[in-house]
């Protein structure tokens, strides 16, 4: 068979992309929480197709589910490519599934073709943090970013994580033996349908993301007086609500390009705002609202941060109030590997498909895998941008598109990532298969 010539069973994606949907908590879309029942039982069903696809699976002591097969080369090095198997409350049937189902499908579609580096088909644990848990917690537990006083940590429910991952047949006393080991990772590429509007907008098939969000998380806390609302004159006011309207126009404008030249994928949203004493007559003498700021780096959000300091500053003059700026987190960006964007790249040109140069603005288990290895992701349309909602949904079309796309980035990567077959084991694999 020639390279391009191979290809997935679309028709059979589709069909298990369906089935997968219907493991899910009684509800409108799908529900299935890591480690609940429909995690476990949808964990199995994956683990039937990924045996089918010529896998040995092991379910890693974070309930991991992890399908793999030997390369014949000598750097005993993995390419990875998976996603989550969890999902949030009333979601759809893509997000996290997809990636994970087309995994297996590129798996099958390589049974009969040599690699020269070991194949690894991972279907994360809580990536959605579960019940108010942390999140990316199956894919942190694999970069060995998760220490045993993580686990002692209660969901909403009151029940630790640990006793969650008891209950969903894990072994988090075995916590160390979910790492990978250091510098074996040849590289991982994660399919994940796109969750906003941009490549449905532009119809375009492939999304090469280039780095994965930095966001910031900040507070703006605004000081003023209380005073009457009927006998105070306009001119003598302290008003901590007025200053909070300005702080919220001052906290979009960071994301307008024509102010800020720099801003030109950033996004900066206030979600929340609170004012007290929060009576109609009475003017209010603090409120806090939120800010929210996304870049492709800290650096970034540092210096638009820096911005906003000055304006807020202005602002509190103007008012006569008092403003400061708090940060509540603040979490590094995770740019995407150059020889991965590079075969993600060339794999969407030898299809004909045209591609979108993209930053993702929700965070992946992709960012936890980069401390431990190169990474790189795909992105396929959502239609209308909609995720982590039923109506989410992708062309069929699309999602065959991604999953070619990935067996293909598979296959150059398998060349461009330089392993050298070991004629012994390639013999032995051979031998293996007849
Ligand atoms: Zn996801």
């Amino acid at each position: 068979m020639d390279f391009d010539t191979i290809t997935i069973d679309g028709s059979r994606l589709l069909a298990r992309l369906d089935e997968l949907s219907k493991i899910s908590a009684p509800g409108v879309g799908v529900t299935r929480l890591a480690y609940s029942s429909q995690d476990i039982e949808a964990r199995k069903l994956l683990g039937t197709w990924m045996k089918d696809a010529g896998l040995t699976t092991i379910t890693d002591p974070v309930t991991n589910l992890i399908g793999t097969r030997s390369g014949t080369g000598l750097c005993r090095k993995i390419i990875a490519t998976g996603s989550h198997t969890d999902s949030v409350v009333n979601a759809g049937a893509l997000d996290g599934a997809y990636g994970i189902v087309a995994a297996i499908e590129v798996a099958a579609a390589l049974r009969e073709r040599e690699l020269t580096h070991d194949l690894k088909i991972v279907g994360f644990s809580n990536e959605e943090g579960a019940r108010g848990s942390a999140g990316t917690f199956g894919s942190l537990a694999i970069a060995g970013q998760i220490e045993p006083g993580d686990l002692e940590s209660v969901d909403v429910e009151g029940m630790s994580i640990a006793k969650r991952i008891q209950n969903a047949h894990g072994s988090p006393e075995h916590l160390k033996d979910a790492v990978w080991e250091d510098e074996i990772l040849g590289g991982f590429i994660e399919l994940h349908v796109e969750q906003g509007p941009i490549l449905s907008v532009a119809e375009i098939q492939i999304g090469v993301v280039e780095a994965i969000t930095a966001q910031g998380q900040f507070e703006v806390e605004i000081t003023g007086t209380a005073n009457h609302a009927g006998t105070t004159p306009m001119s003598a006011r302290s008003d901590a609500l007025v200053a909070a309207a300005h702080a919220i126009l001052a906290i979009e404008s960071l994301a307008n390009p024509s102010s800020d030249p720099q801003a030109t994928v950033r996004v900066a949203t206030t979600g929340r705002i609170t004012s007290e004493p929060g009576v109609r007559n009475v003017i209010s003498n603090r409120a806090v609202v939120t800010a929210d700021i996304r870049d492709t780096d800290v650096t970034k959000i540092k210096r638009a941060t820096q911005k906003l300091a000055s304006k807020l500053s202005a602002i509190a003059k103007e008012t006569h109030t008092e403003i400061t700026l708090r940060q509540v987190q603040l979490l590094d960006g995770t740019r995407c590997a150059t020889e991965i964007v590079a075969a993600i790249d060339y794999a969407s040109n030898l299809l004909g498909k045209a591609t979108l140069r993209m930053v993702s603005g929700a965070s992946h288990d992709s960012q936890s895998i980069a401390k431990i290895g190169p990474v790189g992701m795909i992105f396929v349309p959502s239609i209308d941008g909609l995720s982590h909602s039923p109506k989410e949904s992708t062309l069929p079309e699309d999602l065959i598109a991604g999953a070619q796309v990935l067996l293909h980035t598979i296959l150059r990567l398998d060349t461009s990532l330089g392993c050298r077959d070991n004629p012994q084991t390639k013999q032995k694999w051979i031998r293996g298969k007849t």
